[in-house]
């Protein structure tokens, strides 16, 4: 019989044990969960409190430079669920930031382009050295 080895999940902080990784779904989340680098015998002889503080170690080690830095001072005082919420919320907050600089670009760029056309600006593209701008 293949060894269990202990699995969790990023975005909330579950955890289980499992033979296959592949059958290492997080039941609330729906994602394959990450394992973790202790063996189940290892883990089993933790306490309740020493999992948590691995297992959020662990969560805030794979988020982005970013969230770490937000969550590093949370650590002392938050659970492991926190912690993995936390982190969650905060990538996913990350990459809806990144869309709205996008659009924000976008719309730059689009109000830029309509300025030019009413003031009947030639953009700097079409500008030719050797003809100059045709009035
Ligand atoms: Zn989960």
């Amino acid at each position: 019989m293949r060894e269990l080895s202990v699995y969790y999940c990023s975005k909330c902080g579950y955890y289980g044990y499992y033979q296959l990784q592949r059958n290492a779904v997080c039941p609330k989340c729906r994602v394959q969960m990450a394992p973790l680098s202790i063996s189940y015998q290892a883990f089993m002889d933790l306490s309740c409190e020493d999992r948590d503080e691995l297992l959020s170690q662990h969560i805030i080690d794979s988020s982005s430079p970013y969230v770490q830095r937000l969550l590093a001072p949370h650590k002392e005082n938050n659970s492991r669920e926190v912690i993995a919420r936390m982190g969650d919320r905060i990538t996913e907050l990350e990459i809806e930031n990144e869309k709205l600089n996008q659009t924000i670009e976008w719309m730059h760029q689009t109000i830029w382009e309509l300025v030019r056309k009413n003031k009947g600006m030639v953009p700097d593209d079409k500008i030719n050295p050797d003809q100059g701008i045709d009035p």
